[in-house]
């Protein structure tokens, strides 16, 4: 075994190029504030385009894309609609509670995402004395937690029509909305037209260093630039951000298809190691889950195994873990990563000085 270490914990993992380095130590530099960073407003205008829509914003992260969107669509009091999987709902703090006044609707969600029809049955008229109003619905894509999948297109029109129908308006967390494009060969703006806004991550597999984009119409990007400011997310110089995120946006997006070819080969080669299961069928972008339950491990267990041969993933579930390819892992690191499965496999899975009779206890 080489010195190699593969860290497929997650795309955030991936650091900036050296292209993005380079853009941020040229960067001219301007008060964002007074509309005088000239890079934030080149990369505000490229990622509207590249969503289709007629304005975008530059956000701090995809957590801030999503709250300021929920606020701006909605009054405090109302229902968020949203999948029960999903990073707005289990991940961010519930800060569409305590920020924004808002109460969530989760839906039982999935690798196609939301289904429609129970979107429209749980939709809540205005009629009502006593029932809170229906302000907003979100939909994930890619869907992390549903294996990295992609919600069709026809998946996101059949929402969008439901929205439609009610007036209620349709958020895209498409924190990896480009890795759902490249997949299906479609333009982001295909996939993005079936929604009021979207926020994107310039951090995961675009590989800048920080940043997101809030993209919808103009009036709603201006409304959104006055909550973007309420929870301290105006900037300044935000040129250095920007300068990076046009790199990212220029050079870094038709590449995805390469992680998503790394998790293609991961997913296979881990499918065919005996006690770990992979669904073939949700690995279409960069990620892999893989169901341990076979080996008589836990999660953490297998992971520990995992460690001692210079490999990391992450734990999502008692038995789950997942793993994640970005710009950074090559195709040698996957051969590794897949050979240390292997490995573990034929040590019983079990890390040194861990006996079967501590496991017992740790999930039961
Ligand atoms: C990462 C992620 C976010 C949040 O992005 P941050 O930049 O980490 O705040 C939102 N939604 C999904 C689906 C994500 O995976």
């Amino acid at each position: 075994m080489s010195g190699r270490f593969v860290d497929l914990r997650s795309d955030t993992l991936s650091l900036p190029t050296e292209a993005m380095r380079t853009a941020i130590a040229d960067a001219p530099l301007g008060d964002d504030q007074y509309g005088e960073d000239r890079l934030t407003i080149e990369f505000e205008q490229k990622a509207a385009e590249l969503v289709g829509k007629e304005a975008a914003l530059l956000v701090l992260s995809g957590t801030m894309g999503n709250l300021v969107a929920a606020m701006t669509h909605s009054r405090p009091g109302q229902e968020v609609i949203v999948g029960d999987d999903t990073h707005f709902y289990n991940a961010e703090v519930a800060g569409y509670a305590r920020v924004a006044g808002l109460a969530c609707r989760p839906l039982p969600s999935g690798p196609q995402g939301l289904d429609p029809a129970a979107v429209e049955a749980a939709i809540r008229p205005g009629s009502s004395t006593h029932r809170p109003t229906t302000g907003l619905i979100i939909v994930e894509n890619t869907n992390n937690r549903g294996g990295g999948t992609v919600v069709t297109l026809e998946r996101m029109q059949q929402l969008s029509d439901v929205a439609a129908r009610h007036a209620v308006p349709v958020h895209i967390d498409g924190a990896r909305i480009f890795e759902a494009a490249v997949a299906r060969g479609v333009g982001p703006d295909d996939l993005c037209m079936w929604g009021d806004s979207v926020t994107f991550c310039l951090t995961k597999g675009l590989s800048a260093p920080l940043g997101a984009a809030l993209a919808g119409s103009g009036d709603f990007i201006a409304a959104a630039r006055r909550n973007r400011q309420m929870i301290g997310g105006g900037m300044r110089q935000s040129g250095i951000i920007a300068a990076a995120g046009l790199v990212a946006l220029d050079s870094m997006v038709d590449r995805l298809a390469v992680d998503a070819r790394h998790a293609r080969t991961l997913a296979e080669g881990i499918a065919s190691v005996e006690g770990l299961t992979v669904d073939l069928e949700r690995v279409q972008t960069n990620m892999v889950y893989v169901d341990v339950s076979g080996t008589g491990f836990s999660a953490e267990t297998v992971l520990q195994s995992l460690r001692e041969l210079n490999v990391m993933a992450l734990s999502t579930a008692p038995y789950t873990i997942r793993l994640c390819t970005y710009q950074g892992i090559d195709e040698a690191d996957i051969g590794y990563a897949v050979s240390a499965f292997r490995e573990i496999a034929a040590r019983g899975f079990r890390p040194d000085g861990i006996n079967e009779r501590n496991q017992i206890h740790t999930y039961t």
